[in-house]
């Protein structure tokens, strides 16, 4: 975990792990380096996977 990338993600700015990258014949993919949520690259650069019916997580859980 990224501890500083952890207080972006408090305020929405999550930033994928360029050492979780990987292409599932689609998109490339990858997860978040501060809080593991899933991400992924379109036309418009990088952003989180259903972001918007995403429920609240419990820090720690
Ligand atoms: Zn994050």
């Amino acid at each position: 975990m990224d501890i500083v990338q952890r207080i972006s993600c408090i305020f929405g700015r999550h930033h994928r792990s360029r050492h979780s990258v990987w292409h599932d014949g689609t998109a490339f993919r990858s997860v978040c380096k501060g809080c593991r949520v899933p991400m992924v690259r379109d036309f418009h650069g990088w952003h989180v996977l259903g972001e918007e019916e995403r429920p609240a997580t419990k820090p720690g859980s």
